[in-house]
């Protein structure tokens, strides 16, 4: 619910945004961070776990190396540099569902930082994004306020979710508008999901974000640069980007108004509601010295050294921005074309070994954007989930290609896909909507209109060479509209040009 601002286009002009964005993402590991517990989402309540996630006394963490692995590889794709020694620390606060007391984190010698991701600005050009840095740490459980018949009385804790291994990914306050914003963490999302590592569902809470804001005058930031940051507030953990940038534009305004009528923006973390399309103070914002962060003395310093970071990095993927370029050069893709069809990595591998299978990569592409896309989104319907098979794309594609089949031809054999549920080879075969080109038999049908019209043949041999549509069209509907329509077209003027002039 984008707000609607009360200030004036020449106040907010005034003044500069600053951004940045800090994104928990959880990683798809078996097993938790620190136990062997399951790391899955839902299952009932409090069943996940075990003294260590639990926090008893006496537990010790081990270190889930997968987990290390994942975090490598998303710092990586992020082009974040690896520190060969890391350390863990303890982040000390109390909160109803961590019952440790504290969350294992990184401070000072996270495992990754200095990376960077680039968008594109509202012109369209290049914009590097800082990564400040990616550590690995620990989730906490859930409070559940609602969903029990004594919800307005009583909070329940589901620890399920203790312990499942996260990476915190910090930008820079490199961010100025809210669309910048929601291009990051859309790159962001892409590349991760690339990676593997997470399933970044937003709805399950794989990825959450809270973003850091605050506005200073144009003209100090011209003057004094990041020394004139004006003071930030800190809007917590929104479950969507787009939520995410009406919570950042509401901010903005918010800020600005506050500093117009004079006042001082307050250090705090704040919530947004989108029903009402603000954001609320939550509470005043930690620093890090409130934490009192000390190194963790159950966990030795991790050690990822040149030899396992090159076996980890052996499985990073072509990452999207690469693939994209690549496929453009290699199929001759437009860039729009090439955009839609790495949206996800799994889609882009179908897209290549269709091409590759078929006459004419950009044919697939045809087919796969205009025509496959439109109806999987019509239908609420995952690629995975589709009727048409790769092979189905490719035999699609040829028959477009060949010109067996026209393509208004294609679009009907796919909608009966779509509508029951088969696969186009099988469509094809029942329906094989089949062109005449056989010039014998069209031929013979372009004979049989003509005897049946004398008058209009007479049109023609007097001169009115547009009468040629009228046979074409009649005999186009005797064939059922199967007749090459090229081949027609021919074969009916030779055979009238043949009669003479009257
Ligand atoms: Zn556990």
């Amino acid at each position: 619910m984008p707000t609607l601002s009360a200030l004036s286009p020449e106040v907010l002009a005034k003044y500069q945004p600053v951004i940045g964005l800090e994104v928990h993402v959880q990683l798809l590991t078996n097993s938790k961070a620190f136990c062997g517990c399951l790391n899955r989402y839902g299952g009932e309540p409090n069943t996940h776990t075990c003294p260590t996630c639990l926090g008893l006394p006496g537990a010790l963490p081990v270190l889930n190396r997968r987990a290390v692995e994942f975090a490598v590889l998303a710092a990586r794709a992020i082009g974040c540099e690896i520190r060969e020694t890391s350390i863990f620390s303890r982040k000390n606060y109390f909160y109803p569902d961590s019952p440790k007391g504290y969350q294992i984190s990184q401070f000072d010698k996270p495992i990754a930082a200095h990376g960077s991701i680039t968008i594109p600005d509202a012109d369209g050009h290049p914009k590097r994004i800082g990564i400040t840095r990616l550590h690995l740490e620990e989730d906490a459980g859930k409070s559940l306020h609602d969903g029990f018949p004594d919800s307005s009385s009583r909070t329940y804790i589901d620890l399920n979710r203790c312990g499942t291994p996260l990476v915190e990914i910090v930008s820079e306050p490199d961010l100025r508008t809210p669309d910048e914003a929601f291009e990051y963490l859309t790159r962001l999302k892409e590349i991760l999901l690339y990676t593997g590592v997470s399933d970044c569902n937003m709805e399950e809470g794989s990825l959450r974000c809270d973003a850091n804001v605050s506005v200073m005058l144009r003209s100090d930031w011209n003057e004094r640069g990041a020394a004139a940051f004006g003071t930030k507030a800190e809007v917590k953990n929104v479950n969507s980007f787009r939520y995410i940038r009406s919570a950042l534009e509401y901010e903005i305004d918010r800020q600005i108004g506050i500093l117009e009528d004079g006042g001082r923006v307050t250090q705090e973390s704040r919530l947004w509601n989108n029903a009402e399309g603000r954001t609320f103070s939550m509470r005043s914002k930690e620093a890090a010295h409130d934490y009192r962060y000390f190194p963790e003395p159950d966990l030795p310093p991790l050690v990822v050294g040149p030899d396992w970071q090159a076996e980890i990095l052996g499985s990073l993927p072509e990452l999207p921005e690469a693939r994209r370029a690549r496929m453009i050069e290699q199929y001759s893709l437009s860039p729009q074309d090439a955009a839609t069809l790495t949206a996800t990595r799994a889609f882009a591998d179908g897209f290549e070994i269709a091409a590759k299978a078929a006459k004419n990569p950009r044919r697939v592409a045809a087919i796969l954007t205009s025509e496959l896309t439109p109806r999987l989104r019509a239908q609420n319907l995952d690629q995975a989930d589709s009727p048409v098979s790769l092979a189905g794309l490719v035999l699609a594609a040829d028959l477009a290609e060949s010109g067996d089949l026209s393509s208004k031809q294609i679009k009907q054999l796919l909608d009966s896909a779509f509508s029951s549920n088969e696969d186009f080879p099988a469509v094809y075969e029942r329906e094989k909507p089949q062109q005449i080109s056989d010039t014998s038999a069209i031929q013979a049908i372009v004979d049989e209109v003509i005897i049946a019209n004398p008058k209009q043949v007479d049109q023609y041999r007097g001169g009115k060479k547009t009468v040629a549509a009228f046979f074409v069209g009649q005999a186009m509907r005797l064939s059922k509209g199967q007749a090459n329509p090229a081949l027609l077209n021919s074969l009916v003027t030779r055979k009238l040009d043949a009669l003479g002039p009257l």
